[in-house]
């Protein structure tokens, strides 16, 4: 988003504004130029004869979303069956969905399997289940290569005491699974974590992958995962996205030509490709000033976007109602009886109740992960593109907060007894 005299506007120059006073507030709203940038940026980062970049639609699950990154020619990282079947019906190729869930029972994996699509296994007893079940299906394995990588412990997956894939130290074990059942292991996978900062870390998990490969005979295609860094503050870093390619798909041509095949290069982004296309619209319901501070009481809270309570991230917050105010100093804060704080002592343009605020980086865990709690209905979604908006989420209605409700007469004899 941009600001042009003194107004902010979305790209083609879509007021956004107008976009709330159109759907409401609160308001998603994602830019699909936005996410064909990211998309390109990285296609064009690695050069190796076959690069895959499948979405890992957890991030933003609206179905036009994932449509949309189907036309660029993305597949699809899915960690549960929904997910899977949600990509099946947006029209992804089974081929072209890889299922990487974590703690799931059999029966869920053979479901995937039902589908048709690509599977990652992620730990030893489900590889000897599967295995006996099935050596004929090629599958992936998810190899935990404990770099400690990642912006918070909740999303950093990597370390020794993380509870994702199969531990590096555990390879012999795993080799001894694979003779004993003849599993066909065509991948190897492994995702870090969230925001790593730097090509160095990225690479040494890498290489610790790459060093395995001779041990697997029947590769196709190794999988890095994800775990892009996007700029959340003006002039933030972000992962050198042409760094890391550049320097992994010198390695990985390199491994190739050792392991004799020419394998598929593949990534997993979520966060990466979808997390600038999004803004979330608030309006100030109230000023208060405190002997601390000066809140903003805002039409939201934890259940629309948990990101900064959940994992202490940062979203830019500015006043697009009144640009050109005289900064002060505001905590922003939900309407949510917890404390659910979007920001602390921001300077923010002077804000008057009524004035409609913007939430940057709200493309990626962001609706995904809202909730009715409080019983508040999860706002609409707006996707622009080509200068046209088109909803395509309404906003929640008091049917949506009672559906599945089973409203049941209880009968009371025994207690009117007592
Ligand atoms: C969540 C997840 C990703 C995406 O992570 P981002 O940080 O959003 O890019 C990729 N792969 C797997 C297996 C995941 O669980």
């Amino acid at each position: 988003m941009t600001i042009t005299d003194n107004r902010y506007l979305l790209n083609n120059g879509i007021d956004p504004l107008a976009l709330v006073e159109k759907y409401g507030s609160p308001l998603y709203v994602y830019d699909t130029a936005i996410i064909e940038r990211q998309y390109k940026r990285m296609e064009a980062a690695f050069s190796v004869p076959d690069l895959k970049i499948n979405y890992a639609c957890k991030a933003n699950t609206n179905i036009n979303i994932l449509k949309f990154l189907k036309e660029l020619g993305a597949g699809l990282d899915a960690v549960s069956i929904q997910e899977v079947e949600l990509g099946i019906r947006a029209g992804f190729r089974p081929e072209d969905i890889m299922f990487t869930p974590n703690s799931v029972a059999i029966d869920e994996v053979s479901a995937a399997l039902e589908f048709g699509v690509k599977i990652n296994i992620d730990n030893i007893s489900i590889m000897e289940q599967f295995g006996h079940e099935h050596p004929e299906v090629a599958v992936g394995i998810r190899i935990n290569p404990h770099i400690m990588a990642g912006g918070n412990s909740k999303i950093s997956t990597g370390h020794v005491d993380s509870k994702f894939g199969i531990s590096i130290h555990q390879l012999p074990h795993v080799l001894k699974v694979i003779e004993a059942t003849g599993l066909h292991v065509e991948g190897l996978h492994m995702h870090t974590g969230s925001d790593i900062l730097d090509a160095n870390t990225f690479l040494l998990a890498a290489d610790i992958l790459l060093n395995t490969t001779h041990h697997f005979p029947h590769l196709e295609y190794v999988d890095f995962g994800s775990g892009f860094k996007v700029p959340y503050r003006e002039n933030d870093i972000e992962t050198d996205i042409e760094e890391v390619g550049a320097r992994i798909s010198e390695r990985f041509n390199e491994v190739c030509k050792e392991y004799g095949r020419e394998l598929s290069l593949i990534f997993e982004p979520g966060k990466f490709l979808v997390s600038q296309s999004g803004y979330f619209f608030v309006k100030t319901n109230v000023v208060k000033p405190t002997p601390s501070t000066v809140f903003l009481g805002v039409d939201s809270g934890l259940n629309h976007l948990i990101r900064p309570m959940f994992y202490n991230s940062y979203h830019r917050i500015e006043n697009i109602s009144n640009p050109a105010g005289k900064p002060r100093i505001y905590t922003v804060v939900g309407y949510i009886c917890e404390t659910d704080t979007f920001g602390s002592n921001r300077k923010i343009a002077e804000v008057h109740e009524g004035d409609i605020l913007c939430m940057f980086n709200a493309g990626a865990y962001a609706f995904s992960m809202a909730s009715n709690y409080n019983s508040r209905f999860r706002p609409a979604e707006v996707l622009i593109h080509e200068g046209k908006d088109y909803l395509i989420r309404k906003r929640e209605t008091m049917n949506d907060i009672l559906r599945n409700q089973v409203e049941v007469e209880l009968h009371t004899e025994a207690m009117a007894k007592v």
